[in-house]
C-alpha cells in the first residue's frame, strides 16, 4: 500500500535522509524509533509532503510521486496525497478558537464538502470513540493535554484517511496522561487502521507495531518485527541505542 524507494532529504548542507527504502501493507502499524536527530520526524513528514524529498519515490495506493532535484511536485498530487493521510502532531495543533466538536468538523466541511449536519454526526461518533463525547463543546484550553491529543486524533480520522501519521504523540504530555492517548491508538490498531508512528515509548512500540524500523543518522539500521528489532538487533549501534533507553 505504501512504498518508499531511495528517499533522500537535505536541509541545506545537512543530509537528513540518506536513502530510505520501506514498504508497508494496508491495515498494519509501522513504528519508527531511533536516537534524536536520526531523521524520524523528517521521514514521517515526507509521507504527506510536509517535507518534500530531494530524490526517490513515494507511492500510496494509486498515487506515485517521483522526486528529483528542483522538480516541482504537481499541486494535484500533493492534495491527493494529503487527502489520504491524517497527521497527529506532538503539540496537538488544535484550532484554539473552536470547540472540540468544531475542530473535528472543520476538515470535513472545508475539504470534504460534507454538510454541517453530516459532519457534526460523524464528529460526535469520533469523539465518542476517543472517550470525549461529554467534551464536545469544550475549547482546547479547557481540556487536558491528553484530552486535546484525543481530539486531535478524532480530527485526523474525520476525513477518512487511508493512513494516520503520528509524530511523537505523547512526548508533550505529563506522564499520567500518556496512557489514555496510547490506549486510543491501540484501539485504532486493533480495528485495522493503517498507521505510521514515531515514538520513544518502547513498551508501546512493542505492543502496537507490526513492524519497527530503527533509524540512525538518516539510514534504516534495523527493520523487522518488534521481537526482531527490540530483542535481536543485528547492529551494535542499535543495541547501544536500545540499551540506553531501556
Ligand atoms: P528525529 O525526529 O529523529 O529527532 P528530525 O527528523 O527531527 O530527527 O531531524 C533530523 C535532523 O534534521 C536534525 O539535525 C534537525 O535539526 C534537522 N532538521 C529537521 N527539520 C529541519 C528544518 N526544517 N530545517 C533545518 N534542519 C532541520
Amino acid at each position: 500500500m505504501i512504498e518508499i524507494l531511495n528517499l533522500h532529504k537535505s536541509f541545506g548542507e545537512l543530509q537528513v535522509l540518506k536513502g530510505i527504502d520501506l514498504e508497508m501493507e494496508h491495515g498494519k502499524v509501522l513504528v519508527i524509533i531511533g536516537p534524536s536527530g536520526s531523521g524520524k520526524t523528517t521521514l514521517l513528514r515526507c509521507f504527506n509532503l510536509l517535507e518534500v524529498p530531494d530524490q526517490g519515490s513515494l507511492s500510496l495506493s494509486d498515487i506515485k510521486i517521483n522526486f528529483t532535484d528542483n522538480k516541482k511536485i504537481p499541486q494535484k498530487s500533493i492534495l491527493a496525497l494529503r487527502q489520504k493521510t491524517g497527521m497527529v502532531f506532538q503539540s496537538y495543533n488544535l484550532f484554539p478558537h473552536m470547540t472540540a466538536l468544531g475542530n473535528v468538523m472543520e476538515g470535513q466541511v472545508t475539504v470534504q464538502k460534507r454538510s454541517k449536519d453530516e459532519a457534526r454526526e460523524h464528529a460526535l461518533q469520533l469523539l465518542t470513540k476517543v472517550g470525549l463525547e461529554d467534551k464536545a463543546d469544550a475549547y482546547p484550553h479547557q481540556l487536558s493535554g491528553g484530552q486535546q491529543q484525543r481530539v486531535a486524533i478524532a480530527r485526523a480520522m474525520a476525513v477518512d484517511p487511508e493512513v494516520l501519521l503520528f509524530d511523537e504523540p505523547t512526548s508533550a504530555l505529563d506522564p499520567e496522561l500518556v496512557g489514555e492517548v496510547l490506549k486510543v491508538i491501540k484501539q485504532l490498531a486493533a480495528e485495522g487502521m493503517t498507521m505510521v508512528i514515531v515514538t520513544h515509548e518502547m513498551k508501546f512500540a512493542a505492543d502496537v507495531a507490526d513492524r519497527i524500523i530503527l533509524m540512525d543518522g538518516g539510514h534504516i539500521l534495523e527493520q523487522g518485527t518488534p521481537q526482531e528489532v527490540l530483542e535481536h538487533p543485528q547492529h551494535p549501534r542499535a543495541l547501544q541505542f536500545l540499551n540506553r533507553i531501556s
